[in-house]
């Protein structure tokens, strides 16, 4: 039997469109019948632009016929976080507050996919503003992991994760603040890149936490992840954090398939206690694998990081209370109370009452109160203390190692609504991505396996120096292609609840 085309990676169905074997529009079409056969269930997508997909796929099937030179993934669909905006099309940031909108300008990553004539089958969910890690935090209901539908996604780009693994599309764009491409890509059995911060434009993605927020690719695979990372890459005078650098060779570097003479460090810190037993099983296995493809592996200690999970929960709702201030009723998105008998600030609160969630609000409360006067040295300025100090351990090991490595998670996926009631045990799932923001260095999550106690993925990290992102790919593409050697065939094809027939 042959594979189904929505089973291919991206890079397949590249090869295939430049055969002629496919066309986009039926690539285009092979996917929405698979969203209309499986989103009931999954609920990865908040809005689908079939209009302008298809438009976007009749344009790349016609210039393919000129003869016209194309990008290698002209043609590929694509699910974009409802975080980004694209011109006309619905941009809700899983957010009540922007119910309606529709941004009149694309965010760069999106001019850079459109540029390469990528196909944006729509918008993916996420927690309100991605604040979350289980999208449960959406305001238009969670997103659920294909793997166990009774069981979360991750978060906050749940939606996305969740598209690639139900074969709803094969490339998809995160964003990351704390962890919010790489935790999603674990718990799915996917791949996911959280990129050099400044090396994506952050034009047309609604700010989060700014010092911390970055644009990243999604996919099955660690090559298809380093071809979508080469689009969505590059300088933009629209930012100004963006970083003046030529992009590197993301896919010659996950064409590598040793890894001779490489260190590569084991974080202590990240790698022990409070971790699920089966993720360090397979995370220990996988590590033997990269040492059969000739990687010295060497324990490496930062002791800072013990700090940085509460470091980024005053930096990140600081910087939100501060973004999120632009919801004031006036410009963007709902107004509630309008009715001629209310004063402006009476207009403004209301909305604000209706429109931001629970955990939305939690943070800009938190955020204000670390940044009011008496507490801004003692709240926000030792945070950033403890981020220099992050940034620190990182050089340090860096002086030694390559890159670093640890599980992307303590767990596997738990069950939707384990854990909404506690912020806290919510807040722990990013021990281990949290520092990567806060140092700004690139984070990888690849799958390494499914953990023998529950069936369900594993992640396995890799963390490289600022501007060093190949080496991610590098290594990354060595322990996936050890992998499936191993298993003879990758992990995604083995989701059991939406497996493709
Ligand atoms: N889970 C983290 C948070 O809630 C990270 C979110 C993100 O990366 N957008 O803040």
């Amino acid at each position: 039997m042959s594979t189904p085309i929505i089973h291919q990676t991206a890079a397949e169905m590249s090869a295939d469109l430049a055969s002629g074997s496919v066309t986009a529009v039926e690539l285009a079409n092979a996917h929405y019948d698979r969203i209309a056969a499986v989103d009931g269930d999954v609920h990865a997508f908040l809005h689908l632009d079939r209009e302008g997909a298809l438009a976007q796929a009749a344009s790349v099937d016609a210039s393919r016929k000129a003869g016209e030179k194309l990008h290698p993934l002209a043609g590929v669909p694509l699910a974009l976080k409802d975080v980004l905006t694209q011109k006309g099309v619905p941009t809700t940031c899983g957010s009540k507050m922007l119910e309606g909108w529709r941004p009149p300008y694309d965010s760069t990553v999106v001019a850079n996919l459109k540029k390469a004539g990528v196909v944006i089958l729509g918008k993916t969910n996420m927690d309100e503003f991605a604040m979350g890690s289980s999208t449960e935090n959406s305001a238009y209901g969670p997103t659920h992991n294909p793997w166990d539908l009774s069981r979360i996604p991750g978060g906050s780009g749940g939606g996305s994760s969740a598209a690639l693994a139900a074969f709803e599309a094969p490339l998809a764009i995160g964003t990351d603040t704390g962890g919010s491409i790489r935790q999603p890509a674990a718990v799915t059995g996917t791949v996911g890149v959280k990129p050099t911060y400044g090396a994506v434009s952050r034009y047309g993605l609604v700010a989060f936490s700014s010092s911390l927020d970055q644009a990243g690719p999604c996919a099955r695979t660690v090559l298809d992840t380093a071809m979508l990372h080469e689009v969505i890459a590059g300088y933009d005078a629209k930012d100004s954090t963006s970083i003046n650098a030529p992009v590197g060779k993301m896919i010659e570097a996950a064409k590598k398939l040793d890894v001779k003479g490489m260190k590569i460090g084991v974080v202590k810190e990240l790698s022990g206690e409070g971790y699920q037993a089966g993720v360090l099983t397979r995370f220990n296995e996988a590590l033997d694998l990269l040492v059969a493809a000739g990687a010295e592996i060497v324990e490496v200690s930062t002791p800072s990081f013990e700090y940085a999970l509460a470091a980024y929960y005053l930096i990140a709702p600081s910087e939100t209370s501060s973004n999120l201030a632009r919801f004031d009723s006036m410009r963007y998105g709902i107004r509630i109370g309008d009715d001629g008998s209310r004063s402006a600030e009476e207009v403004m609160n209301m909305t604000r009452e209706v429109g931001f969630g629970k955990e939305v609000k939690r943070r800009i409360i938190l955020g204000t109160y670390a940044l009011s006067s008496g507490y801004y040295d003692a709240y926000y300025g030792s945070a950033q203390k403890v981020r220099t100090l992050i940034k620190r351990d990182y050089e340090a090991a860096f002086a030694k190692v390559d890159v670093l490595v640890s599980p992307t998670c303590p767990t596997t996926a738990f069950k939707i609504g384990e854990k909404s009631d506690d912020p806290l045990a919510m807040y722990l799932n990013d021990v281990a991505t949290i520092p990567v923001n806060l140092a700004g260095i690139g984070g990888m999550s690849l799958p390494c396996g499914l953990a023998p106690e529950d069936g369900l993925p594993v992640g396995f990290q890799i963390m490289s120096p600022a501007l060093k992102d190949e080496l991610m790919y590098h290594v990354g593409g060595t322990l996936e292609a050890a992998l499936q050697s191993k298993w003879g065939k990758p992990l995604y094809a083995s989701a059991p609840e939406l497996a493709v027939k």
